[in-house]
């Protein structure tokens, strides 16, 4: 069941971005006509270089979209289609929301598909990443409201009294040895990651956050987890920590994730 809804996620982004990629062949059809029509010369070689430019930026993005649909089912991905991918997907992403919007589709619902299909994307390319060089970035509406340590400072400063999602990061923290950071947003997320110099991220945070939040990492990769908020948005927050386990387990073990041996 899990596993439909994660394909279901999935390919919600996708067609956001095919339906994006027909109306960019509509416009490209559109400066075709205009270049078969008697004109000046002058606006027909301008239509037939934008007409071609666009034609190529089509082809360029199917080929992204292709090489992300191979990757989501095979588990792997085409080193030569890692532009295309990275621009279809992540550069349009934007169109991806504009034309969810359009159809009425709720915004965060386009943000969960797309970070599914990061989240695949990243298990497909990253190889044995060594613990030490992955740090889990969390946002502080982890920890308990009334807590008085200053986890934000460091981490560590937690007395792991075991009252919020804090404790077991710190729990996985010892176990695999990466590293974790506990941040108040995004300019402190790009200090600590400029501060750890992590080879690959394992993010906690909603969907507004883990979506810039994996854009503005780039080109680290980021595998995003979505934290859970019985209290409302960034308050008393709390994460699936089994989630986050198999999450630094695809980074470290990509291999095996990747072909289901785990
Ligand atoms: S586990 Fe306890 S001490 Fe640590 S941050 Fe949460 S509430 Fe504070």
């Amino acid at each position: 069941m899990a596993q439909i809804i994660e394909e279901a996620k999935k390919r919600l982004f996708l067609e956001m971005l095919l339906l994006g990629l027909a109306f960019l062949m509509l416009i490209a059809v559109g400066f075709w006509y205009l270049v078969f029509r008697p004109q000046h010369q002058l606006y027909q070689t301008i239509t037939t270089i934008m007409g071609s430019l666009l034609f190529i930026v089509i082809i360029f993005l199917g080929l992204g979209i292709i090489g992300t649909v191979y990757a989501i089912i095979k588990g792997h991905t085409f080193p030569f289609l890692q532009n295309s991918i990275r621009f279809a997907v992540y550069l349009l992403y934007p169109m991806a929301i504009y034309v969810g919007k359009m159809l009425d589709i709720e915004k965060e619902a386009v943000e969960r598909s797309f970070i599914a299909v990061n989240n695949q994307l990243v298990k497909a390319k990253v190889k044995g990443i060594p613990p030490q060089n992955i740090l889990i970035l969390t946002p502080h509406c982890l920890q308990k409201s009334d807590c008085p340590h200053k986890i934000t400072v460091n981490a560590w400063n937690c007395k792991q009294c075991g009252r919020c999602s804090i404790n077991g990061l710190l729990d996985l923290s010892c176990k695999y040895g990466v590293q974790v950071a506990v941040v108040t947003g995004g300019t402190l997320a790009r200090i600590m990651i400029k501060k750890m110099r992590p080879k690959a991220i394992v993010a906690v945070a909603c969907e507004r956050d883990l979506t810039a939040g994996i854009q503005d990492a780039y080109p680290i990769p980021v595998l995003g987890v979505l934290n859970m908020r019985p209290e409302g948005p960034c308050m008393n927050t709390s994460v699936n920590l089994d989630l986050v386990e198999e999450k630094i387990l695809e980074l470290v073990q990509p291999l095996a994730a990747a072909s289901g041996k785990r």
